[in-house]
């Protein structure tokens, strides 16, 4: 096959992450073939993408059979990414059983096709397969504190199926795969909308709103630039020797909540009123990467302060909300919406008229 006709699929390459690894795909010369079912993703990350001569839109849901328009040119690809999943609290909640069966059914058809095609196949896993960790910071050799039955569970075991898919298919020489264990990823392209601590407090602080903390803001996470995220990704698909391992990719500087809503107040530059919610069930209280085989295998460390990321993202914010009010969607949405596909437009309006 002649460098001309290869082929990377990225599965989810409409979401937050996805869109930002295919304009980096794209960037680097590559034909890029994107399938999303737009279930959490946002039409304006695929319009921007659409306009290029080399990538190619496909939706379709992983959890059904691939469709003819991806099957019919399984010799072609010689990269797969799986980043196909709802990701945030609220939104992979509220469909737990399409969440589950996107991280097992939907792998197991991306890894079926990679094993046809020859393709190297690289999972997004997560930091939630840790759980609410006993480890600090988490190595990719803990082995996690996880609820298989809480309200999390879904994604958690969800993931953590897939990664066990991921390696029995290397560990019998079906494919040849990488596994990444994302932390928490920020940055321009997220939706306003998904109900996550920093699309939700740059948008109550752009807005006027009352900025939500959940339990008393002591719980830690460490945020990662969208665009360090996706090149640890294209790095860890290109490099060659690997073995079965998963790799953590993250930001090592951990703050806790309180302190991220502290300094998005102190940026925006006027006071900003704070209300606290209940903490969600399971909700972590510390996460935070050890990210030494990164670096030691990718030659790979974030290179985008916090601040600066964070500023990046609030003009992003700012102007892609213009002036409209700001709704955002939080955990207390969950019970209206459980067992509903999670739409936008629903969840806007059930959030707006209380
Ligand atoms: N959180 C918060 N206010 C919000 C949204 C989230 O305090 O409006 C908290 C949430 O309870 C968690 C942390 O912020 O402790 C990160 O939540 P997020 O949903 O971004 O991702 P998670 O790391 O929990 O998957």
């Amino acid at each position: 096959m002649s460098r001309s006709d290869r082929l990377t699929l990225v599965a989810g390459g409409a979401g937050f992450i996805g869109s930002h690894l295919c304009r980096m795909l794209l960037d680097a010369g590559e034909r890029v073939v994107c399938l999303d079912n737009m279930q959490t993703s946002r039409a304006s990350n695929l319009a921007a993408l659409l306009s290029h001569e080399n990538f190619e839109f496909v939706q379709a849901d992983i959890t059904a059979p691939l469709p003819s328009a991806i099957v019919s040119r399984t010799r072609q690809y010689h990269r797969i990414y799986n980043l196909a999943c709802a990701a945030s609290p609220p939104r992979y909640q509220a469909d737990p059983e399409h969440t589950m069966l996107t991280n097992v059914v939907g792998t197991n058809y991306l890894l079926r096709l990679a094993e046809a095609s020859g393709a190297r196949f690289l999972l997004t896993s997560t930091s939630e397969v840790y759980g609410d960790p006993e480890m600090h910071p988490q190595r990719e050799d803990y082995r996690g504190n996880v609820s298989c039955t809480g309200p999390r569970a879904c994604y958690d075991e969800g993931k953590r199926a897939a990664e066990t898919l991921t390696f029995d298919f290397a560990r019998n020489g079906r494919a040849d795969v990488r596994v990444a264990r994302i932390f928490n990823t920020y940055g321009p392209n997220m939706d306003p909308d998904d109900g996550r601590v920093v699309s939700n407090v740059i948008c109550q602080a752009l807005s006027g709103n009352p900025i939500t903390i959940y339990g008393d803001g002591s719980q830690t996470r460490s945020f990662c630039y969208v665009t360090d995220t996706a090149e640890a990704l294209r790095r860890l698909m290109e490099v060659d020797e690997i073995g079965l391992e998963p790799v953590n990719i993250g930001n090592p500087r951990e703050l806790t909540v309180r302190e991220l809503v502290d300094l998005v107040v102190k940026m925006m530059g006027r006071p900003a009123e704070v209300r606290n919610a209940p903490l969600p069930v399971d909700d972590p209280r510390r996460r935070k990467p050890n990210i030494d085989r990164a670096k030691a295998l990718l030659g790979w460390e974030p290179a985008t302060e916090l601040e600066a990321g964070i500023q990046a993202t609030m003009n992003w914010f700012a102007n892609e909300l213009g002036e409209d009010v700001v709704v955002t969607a939080t955990v207390d949405d969950l019970d209206r919406h459980r067992r509903k596909r999670p739409a936008t437009s629903d969840i806007v309006r059930e959030a707006a008229t209380g």
